[in-house]
Formats: C-alpha cells, sequence, structure tokens
C-alpha cells in the first residue's frame, strides 16, 4: 500500500461541486482509500484569459500503479464532465497524478511524479497543508523548499 497523491482542479460551472463529486466518485469507481483531503484554492489561470480555478489535492492509499490510477482519473473526467455539460464541452474537471509512493514512470502517456509539480504554487500549497514532510522522490527535495523557491508569480488564495 502506499499513499498517492492527485491535484484537482476547475474552472466551469460549479467548481468546488465538481471538484467534491470527482472525489466520491474516484473513491466509488477505484480500488483505493480517499485519506486527506486539502483545503480549495482559487488560483489565478496561467495561460489564456479564462476563469480562475480552483485547486486542491487529495492524498489516496492504493495498491494500483500509476496507469491504473491514469485510467480511473480519466474516467471521473469524462463522467464528471458529461453529466455537467450535458454535451461534449468543455471537460469541468482536471485530475492529475502528482505523485505515487516513489514511483518514477516516464513513458508516452504517464509522467510520475507530475513533472509540473515545482512550478505551481497552487500544487505545492495544497501537497504542503497534506502533508508538510513530504520529500520529491526524483529531485530530492522537500517539498517545503520546493514551495519556498516556486516563482510563479499567480495568485494562489486559500479559501476554505
Ligand atoms: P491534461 O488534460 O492537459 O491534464 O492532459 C492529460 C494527459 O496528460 C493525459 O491524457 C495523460 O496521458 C497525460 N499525463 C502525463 N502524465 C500525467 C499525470 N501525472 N497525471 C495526469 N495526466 C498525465
Amino acid at each position: 500500500m502506499v499513499d498517492a497523491y492527485i491535484g484537482l482542479g476547475s474552472n466551469l460551472g460549479k467548481r468546488r461541486n465538481n471538484i467534491d463529486n470527482s472525489i466520491s466518485l474516484l473513491a466509488r469507481i477505484g480500488d483505493l482509500k480517499v485519506v486527506d483531503k486539502a483545503s480549495f484554492y482559487e488560483t489565478e489561470p496561467v495561460g489564456p484569459v479564462q476563469p480562475w480555478f480552483v485547486n486542491t489535492a487529495i492524498r489516496i492509499e492504493t495498491d494500483l500503479e500509476g496507469q491504473r490510477i491514469l485510467s480511473l482519473c480519466k474516467e471521473v473526467e469524462k463522467r464528471i464532465g458529461r453529466i455537467d455539460s450535458l454535451n461534449w464541452g468543455p471537460r469541468l474537471v482536471d485530475l492529475d497524478i502528482l505523485l505515487v509512493g516513489s514511483e518514477i514512470t516516464h513513458v508516452d502517456s504517464l509522467d510520475v511524479p507530475h513533472p509540473e509539480i515545482q512550478n505551481r504554487r497552487f500544487v505545492l500549497l495544497p501537497l504542503v497543508e497534506i502533508n508538510p514532510g513530504l520529500v520529491h522522490p526524483e529531485l530530492n527535495i522537500p517539498i517545503e523548499q520546493l514551495l519556498d523557491e516556486a516563482e510563479s508569480d499567480k495568485k494562489v488564495i486559500k479559501i476554505t
């Protein structure tokens, strides 16, 4: 059994509901247990003009490997997107696998640890909140240090 961390974000519709529904669905369809959830953070978007995101992260306990967790995340994105947008509109929720224990995987469809962890304060803040002692298994740097050193000027505001 390992601890894995998944980041969730939504910037359309009822953003917190989309995230909460995604977490419930993930726990229902996957062989995993959700053991921690960080606060919600309101996050200034990176890239093109678009609504602000709500982001959070969860810790799960599981025996599943990254590839299987990825399939579950895609299934959740698909189902939540379908429920809320009715058609094949934009996805209302994005799930990223951040860490799977100390697993290091770099294949076409999957990079674990997620390659953007160290660049995204909206990922580092909820990770530190859940587990301040966490060390990035590939960079071998404490995530608290990564947070101190993250250079993004994008606003990330804790909302709950
Ligand atoms: P996006 O929807 O832009 O987040 O991109 C999703 C795609 O990124 C998926 O189809 C995955 O194959 C790929 N991917 C690679 N590494 C990861 C990861 N750690 N978590 C989630 N998706 C990943």
